[in-house]
């Protein structure tokens, strides 16, 4: 059986879908780690845009994820 990884969904060509495949869908593996000393945020796979933002946001820094709130930031960063 083919595998699919999904995190956010909005491959434009729907490699994160198809007929007769798995699909794994991370976006539930979303934990978001901030390291101030360091400057270092430590994402899983499966965060979106907008969690990430709203927790980025409200520790004083920014995140350059484009508008859409549900992109998921792995298929964003490997795109
Ligand atoms: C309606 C729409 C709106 C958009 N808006 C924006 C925007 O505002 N800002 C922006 O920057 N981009 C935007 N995009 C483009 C988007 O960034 C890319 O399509 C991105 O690849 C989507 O990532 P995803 O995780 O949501 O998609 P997915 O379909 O879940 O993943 C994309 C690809 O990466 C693979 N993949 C995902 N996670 C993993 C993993 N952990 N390990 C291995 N493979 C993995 C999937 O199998 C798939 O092939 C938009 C696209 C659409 C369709």
């Amino acid at each position: 059986v083919d595998i699919r990884i999904r995190s956010g969904g909005h491959h434009y060509e729907g490699y994160s879908t198809g007929d007769c495949v798995l699909v794994i869908d991370i976006s539930r593996l979303n934990g978001l780690k901030l390291d101030k000393k360091r400057n270092i945020l430590k994402m899983e796979a499966g965060a979106e845009n907008t969690e990430v933002y709203d927790f980025i946001g409200s520790n004083g820094y920014v995140f350059p994820g484009g508008t859409c709130p549900t992109v998921g930031v792995s298929g964003f960063t490997l795109g």
